[in-house]
């Protein structure tokens, strides 16, 4: 159940609930907000019931969170999480943009995007030190370093910097560089990994398998959420269909779809959803007309030249292209919302 208290309930009201609550041998979870604070408390209807807590002082309303990921639920929250990735708002009224090459391949290659990206406004440059790939015998990324040139990166361009996490044993590495940590579509139900991202302090963009259900990728967000981290963002990516056009399909109503689930954020990747350049913009712009908090894109350079990824990176033209005219649907969509102010 979620306990809504009310908005100037005191300190010894919350601390009263809390103390009832754990005594019944219930896992809480303070949430406190500028609005109001509210005590999360999976599975607590079994040991105790609604009118019980509905009449203490301070109480507002008991809210039953009936959907089985708990956490992930939008029953679980008050409001929507806004995730901060170091200080871009992933969740908020303005679009989050992520972009930069698949991956680290060089100084000259990571600095060159990197400068461009920082030029169009977007505040998260994205590349991975760890690949994923299909074949073993393909670019497989630098490693360390890789993670090395995105720490150089984020302190020379002032970029926060997302970049994946492949493996519980080079977790640590990975979390030490990265402000976001990506958990990638093929690593979706690697339980392990989960876990892991759970225990970490950064905030984790999990990515939804290539034959993910909705629900699926929501329990993979609940396992990452009841390790205790809170700031997790999904992304679409695309999902194995039969089509041959692309390389995967973007699941565009997935993106609504799963905001009327989870109070989570949502974003997309319209790179790994098409893997075709000239199919990118245009899918970018259906995502955020749909809903999506944020883009994640691949830019490269010199995409020919790409060791991974290089049919679907946008060239820096086609890329400040893209960031104008997303940001303008943003706008449209949120013009007039209270809460916030727009900018880019
Ligand atoms: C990537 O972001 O480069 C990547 C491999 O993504 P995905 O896990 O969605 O395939
Ligand atoms: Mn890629």
């Amino acid at each position: 159940m979620l306990i809504l208290m009310e908005p100037g309930a005191t300190k010894e009201q919350i601390r009263r609930v809390l103390v009832l609550l754990e005594a019944a041998g219930v896992r809480t979870v303070l949430q406190e907000s500028p609005v109001a604070t509210s005590i999360l408390a999976p599975h607590a209807s079994k040991a105790l019931k609604a009118d019980r807590i509905e009449p203490m002082e301070g109480v507002d309303r008991v809210v039953p969170i009936t959907s089985p990921y708990k956490l992930a639920s939008s029953d679980a929250a008050a409001g929507r999480t806004v995730v901060d990735v170091r200080g871009v708002k992933v969740g908020g009224l303005e679009l989050a943009l992520m972009a930069g090459p698949c991956g680290v391949e060089s100084r000259d290659q990571l600095f060159t995007v990197a400068r461009y990206v920082a030029e169009s406004g977007a505040r998260l440059l994205r590349a991975g030190a760890y690949k994923p790939r299909t074949s073993p015998y393909a670019f497989q990324g630098l490693g360390t370093e890789g993670l090395e040139l995105l720490a150089q990166a984020r302190r020379e361009f002032d970029l926060g910097i997302v970049t994946e996490a492949t493996e519980v044993e080079t977790f640590e590495d990975v979390e030490r560089v990265a402000d976001l940590i990506q958990v990638g579509a093929r690593n979706m139900q690697n339980f392990a990994l989960l876990k892991r991202a759970g225990r970490s302090g950064k905030p984790v963009l999990l990515k939804r398998g290539l034959t993910a259900t909705l629900e699926e990728w929501l329990f993979a967000a609940e396992y990452v959420l009841s390790e205790g981290n809170r700031n997790v963002i999904l992304c679409e990516r695309g999902i194995r269909t039969w089509s041959v056009h692309a390389r995967n399909t973007l699941d565009v109503s997935v993106i609504p779809a799963a905001k009327a689930l989870t109070h989570l954020p949502v974003i997309a990747d319209p790179s790994h959803a098409t893997g075709r350049r000239d199919l990118v913009i245009p899918c970018a712009r259906a995502a955020v007309a749909a809903g999506a908090d944020g883009l994640i894109v691949e830019t490269h350079c010199q995409p020919a030249q790409a060791l991974s990824d290089g049919p679907q990176a946008l060239l820096p033209s086609d890329f400040f292209q893209m960031v104008g005219q997303v940001v303008g649907i943003r706008e449209l969509l949120v013009k007039g919302q209270p809460g916030e102010t727009y900018g880019f």
